[in-house]
């Protein structure tokens, strides 16, 4: 069922947005592996932290990540992304500044800033788990409803 329902979305997105849903797979594959120390654990939210320079678009990001987890266990999980702005080191003055992502220049002096210290970033930042109660049998019953 799942898989129809993956499959049909696949097919209606274009090839940009193919790229938000392969790397909503591969976040589902590295929380699933990150989760499965936890046994009876249930995630319940994942945290990312995406530089404003990684060409991921939120919006498109957080309906693949609906799909892809559609009848998983993540299925519940919550994707919380922080954008990270841009920072440039400027090695004409030295300081260290957030900059648009259209210019690429020192806001203090002007000199072309090329020095790239933040901004490319896409990783998961936390992954949020509700531990079991000490009682598992009955949290994995809530778990089925
Ligand atoms: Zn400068």
């Amino acid at each position: 069922m799942s898989q129809i329902t993956r499959r049909e979305a696949a097919a209606g997105v274009s090839s940009r947005a193919m790229h938000e849903l392969s790397i909503a797979a591969s976040i589902v594959e590295a929380v699933t592996e990150a989760a499965a120390g936890y046994p009876g654990a249930r995630v319940s939210a994942v945290r990312l932290r995406i530089g404003a320079l990684s060409a991921v678009i939120e919006d498109s990001l957080q309906f693949c990540w609906g799909v892809t987890t559609e009848g998983t266990p993540l299925a519940s999980a919550r994707l919380e992304v922080r954008i990270l702005p841009v920072v440039v080191h400027c090695a004409t003055c030295g300081v260290t500044a957030e900059i648009g992502v259209q210019s690429f220049h020192c806001p203090r002096c002007g000199a072309p800033a090329l020095d790239l210290r933040q901004g490319r970033e896409l990783e998961i930042e936390s992954i949020e788990i509700d531990d079991p109660e000490p009682a598992t049998a009955h949290a994995q019953e809530k778990q089925t409803l």
